[in-house]
């Protein structure tokens, strides 16, 4: 049987994108199909705008350290419509690179919704084509707090365009995006209310981590309120009231959900095809990325497995390679680092000392914690901890965690280390680079 296409893709985003260039090169006639922009979550309404709005709020805590340093500044000010046009500016520049990337290996684009008709076919802007095997890499969308009506609320999704800097931001939730948005407008100036149903933020990380993290968002002036919300109302943007369980209220004039995010499953004929989903409505796929249907294949944040962006990437790379490159590539993911751009940032790879006796191992915790130089002149009494967890009998590195300056950049190098299975002799007998934060993870004795 012949088809119009060997490889169609349904999502333009990280996982996607990835995928079909791969199997372009190697030789598939592809198709891609994309309904919003090209990059995906990740580079239009997620790591890249994020990071960029990261980097304007940190600025706060230069200006702040600057006068220990001896500088004299005048009164600074922050202008919010410049910040949003130039972050737009350079999506657009990196969404344009993606499109060019797939004309570069000559994929086909189409610019709609995709739909599956049967298991080898995508309807797309009207029009029908057939494909030797199919990819649905269509990510994911924030989920919405249920108090209230739907329209009081923004997501991350409104939070990169909103008209003006919020004066007072109520942020429900307790994870990634809760927490670094939280930082983020408060550092340009916001008033912040983090509201989260814990004692403590992001769950499933190192306890110590946790309470570092929630010290730092008190540090930066952001309130942390421990309840649930049950009612919203009022105006978005002038006045808002969320009510609490309890009754307590706060008031504020936007009112951001970051309880999670839900795969895009809606509207693509996957109900119709038979094709699994999970209790979460994410669609179900072996380490193969096979879903319940011959030829039917599934990567990235709508299959349920860790949203994140070098995931999808690496699952969309392995599925070409297997399809088209003659290279069978099953995702066998152990150890995933991770980074949390709160300021100071977090950043991990491997196993809590909590998981690590949760799996009835015997394990060694070297930490270390200390004032970084950096804040010495400024006086800023911001703490860095740097931790590893390590296997008693073989001394093998199980675990590092760190949360401080720099340490998604600290985290990515030592995570090479750790992924070839070092050991704290390893660790031991590396030199130090002095003076740095980082040589902490090689002078650490117990
Ligand atoms: P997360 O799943 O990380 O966090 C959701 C938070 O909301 C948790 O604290 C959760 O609490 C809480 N929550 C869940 N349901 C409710 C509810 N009904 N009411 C109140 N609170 C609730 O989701 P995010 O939206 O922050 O991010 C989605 C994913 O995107 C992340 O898990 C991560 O994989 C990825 N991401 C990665 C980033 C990075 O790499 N830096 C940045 C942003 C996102 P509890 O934990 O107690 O259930």
């Amino acid at each position: 049987m012949s088809f119009d296409v060997d490889y169609f893709v349904i999502g333009g985003g990280s996982g996607g994108v990835r995928s079909a260039r791969i199997a372009a090169s190697h030789g598939a006639k592809v198709a891609i199909a994309e309904e919003s922009r090209w990059g995906g979550t990740c580079v239009i309404r997620g790591c890249v705008p994020k990071k960029l709005l990261v980097y304007a709020s940190e600025i706060r805590r230069t200006l702040d350290d600057a006068a220990g340093f001896g500088w004299k500044l005048g009164e600074a000010s922050f202008d919010w419509a410049k910040l949003i046009a130039a972050k737009d500016q350079e999506i657009s520049r990196l969404s344009a690179i993606y499109v060019d990337l797939l004309r570069k290996h000559g994929v086909a684009i189409h610019e709609g919704a995709a739909r599956l008709v049967d298991p080898h076919t995508v309807e797309v802007g009207g029009a029908r084509i057939t494909a030797g095997q199919i990819l649905i890499a269509t990510g994911g969308k924030a989920r919405v707090h249920p108090a209230g009506k739907p329209e009081l609320w923004i997501t991350s999704d409104q939070a990169f365009h909103l008209p003006a800097l919020p004066r007072a931001v109520a942020i429900v939730g307790g994870g990634y995006i809760a927490v670094e948005f939280a930082h983020i407008f408060a550092g340009l100036g916001a008033k912040v209310t983090l509201i989260h149903h814990d004692e403590l933020p992001l769950r499933g990380f190192d306890g110590e981590v946790r309470q570092m993290v929630r010290d730092g968002l008190g540090a930066a002036g952001i309130e942390f309120v421990v309840g649930s919300v049950h009612d919203a109302s009022g105006v978005p943007g002038q006045e808002l009231t969320l009510t609490l369980d309890d009754g307590r209220v706060v008031r504020c004039d936007t009112a951001m959900s970051a309880i999670g995010r839900d795969p895009n499953t809606a509207d693509l004929g996957l109900e119709e095809l038979g094709i699994a989903l999970d209790e979460r409505g994410a669609i179900e796929v072996d380490e193969w990325s096979r879903t319940s249907v011959p030829h039917i294949y599934a990567v990235g944040d709508v299959t349920g497995r860790i949203a994140l962006t070098p995931i999808a990437i690496r699952e969309g790379h392995a599925l070409a390679d297997t399809l088209f490159g003659d290279r069978p590539t099953p995702v066998q993911i152990e150890l995933v680092p991770t980074a949390v751009f709160s300021q100071p940032p977090v950043s991990v790879v491997g196993l809590t000392e909590e998981q690590a006796a949760e799996r009835g191992l015997d394990v060694q915790i070297f930490k270390s914690s200390f004032r970084p130089m950096r804040f010495a002149l400024p006086g800023r009494s911001e703490k860095m901890l740097l931790k590893l967890v390590v296997d008693r009998a073989s001394r093998r590195v199980l675990g590092l965690h760190v949360v401080g300056l720099d340490a998604p950049e600290i985290v990515q190098a030592a995570a090479i280390a750790v992924t070839m299975g070092a050991t704290k002799d390893d660790f031991d007998r590396t030199l130090a680079i002095h003076p740095t934060s980082a040589e902490e993870l090689v002078l650490m004795r117990g």
